[in-house]
């Protein structure tokens, strides 16, 4: 199928040609025509899918034309990065109409915000919390004939849950609603049986997989040796570019001075650094400026960066359902995409439960030379858990600096 024949306005064919995009994913191919017949959707699409076109354009479609003092579409997303980057794209796709895209999140001057919106917009791009801000200061939202919900299984992990019905129960008029959701839940469901009437569901892929064309991989590492590791993988397999996830802020920080050690170019995002340093940091890393992002959960959401040929699993994520947002990195918009997960000992009750919900097996291989050691008692592993958790323990492991990880040359053999 091409973009043209799903009946889309010149206007948004002219813009997706020059974007590059040669033909539509296949989450656009089946919701752009129904959302163009005007039918509410529940689709689970990870990050990358190219869900984003996949409601933006068919919506730019029915708005058509700018329409001065009224807002006609609400778009919700569960984090400021994610609302940036919706409103982004959105703009660029509508970059050969008049129609107006706002976002309101927090970290804003609210009333530079309630200017923005004054000057008018058909598209509002928000987090749930700050919306419900602006309509109890007098927003006027009741009217909408599209409400969006992306990413709504983090709204719901993130305790939006209240909000969205709280909107819900707002809005006046009919309006058209589409959820979309990496992950299916019983919360989920519930949701939308509230939001949704008679929705045509769309999956991405089978139930809660990841995305295909992405190959994973558990490499079953010391725990001591797991910063190493890292560096070794990135420096010889050479990848262009990798995100690595940590699960807490600490083990970022300290991962990323073990990179720059091993003369890996690193930088680090996390809760504790500035908003505008981050979004300087993802920006930089989308421009090709340094090879390894490293990056806890919270601080990666909304964050899109095509054609990452590689994830990290530093560290498995504290949620099982995280491990498909993190995933959900590479392997972008049709492209191969590699999933690495370093496992220790204390993460193989962790392995189990993402398999589960990805009901897939990941294969797990020794990585040579970083191989658990056997001969380390409970007690030292606990110790040297609790050191890797609490302290900046690779720093001082290593006080000289060593050759560069991708002079190195290492096998890695297979072991079921
Ligand atoms: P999303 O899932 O919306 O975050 O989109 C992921 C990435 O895929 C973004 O960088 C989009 O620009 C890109 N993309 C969206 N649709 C297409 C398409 N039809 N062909 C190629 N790339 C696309």
């Amino acid at each position: 199928m091409r973009f043209e024949d799903l009946g889309l306005i010149e206007n948004l064919l002219k813009s997706v040609k020059e974007l590059g995009f040669e033909k539509p994913t296949y989450i656009q191919e089946r919701t752009i025509p129904v959302v163009l017949d005007k039918k509410d959707v529940f689709a689970t699409a990870q990050t990358g899918t190219g869900k984003t076109a996949a409601f933006g354009l068919p919506i730019l479609h029915r708005l058509k034309k700018h329409q001065p003092n009224v807002h006609r579409a609400l778009v919700l997303a569960p984090t400021k990065e994610l609302a940036l980057q919706i409103s982004e794209d959105v703009h660029t796709y509508a970059k050969y109409t008049d129609l107006k895209i706002a976002m309101i999140v927090g970290g804003k001057d609210l009333e530079a915000q309630r200017r923005e919106l004054k000057r008018g917009a058909d598209i509002i791009v928000a987090t749930p919390s700050k919306i419900l801000e602006h309509i109890q200061n007098g927003l006027d939202l009741k009217d909408i004939d599209f409400f969006v919900l992306d990413e709504a299984d983090r709204m719901l992990d993130m305790g939006f849950v209240k909000d969205i019905r709280k909107l819900n129960e707002y809005f006046s008029k009919k309006h058209q609603t589409l959820l979309f959701s990496a992950t299916i839940s019983d919360k989920i469901r519930k949701l939308s049986k509230l939001l949704l009437r008679r929705p045509i569901f769309i999956e991405t892929a089978k139930k809660n997989t990841t995305v295909k064309n992405v190959s994973q991989i558990a490499y079953k590492v010391d725990e001591e040796k797991k910063a190493e590791a890292t560096a070794y993988l990135i420096g010889s397999r050479n990848f262009e570019q990798v995100l690595v996830f940590t699960r807490t802020k600490k083990s970022a920080d300290a991962l990323v001075e073990v990179l720059r050690e091993y003369g890996l170019k690193a930088e680090v995002i996390h809760g504790d650094i500035q908003r505008s340093t981050r979004l300087r940091r993802i920006k930089e890393f989308k421009a090709g400026k340094f090879q390894v992002l490293v990056a806890t959960d919270i601080a990666s959401r909304g964050l899109d960066i095509a054609e990452l040929p590689c994830v990290i699993n530093y560290e498995l994520p504290a949620a099982p359902s995280d491990y498909i947002h993190r995933v959900g990195r590479t392997g972008r918009a049709g492209r191969e995409g590699e999933a690495i997960s370093l496992l220790d000992i204390y993460e193989r009750y962790d392995i189990r439960q993402i398999e589960k919900i990805i009901e897939e097996k990941i294969p797990q291989e020794i990585l040579e030379d970083f191989e658990p050691d056997p001969t380390r008692k409970r007690e030292e592993r606990e110790a040297v858990k609790l050191k890797s958790e609490y302290k900046n323990q690779y720093q001082k492991r290593r006080p000289k600096k060593k050759q560069p990880a991708k002079t190195k040359k290492r096998k890695t053999t297979k072991r079921g």
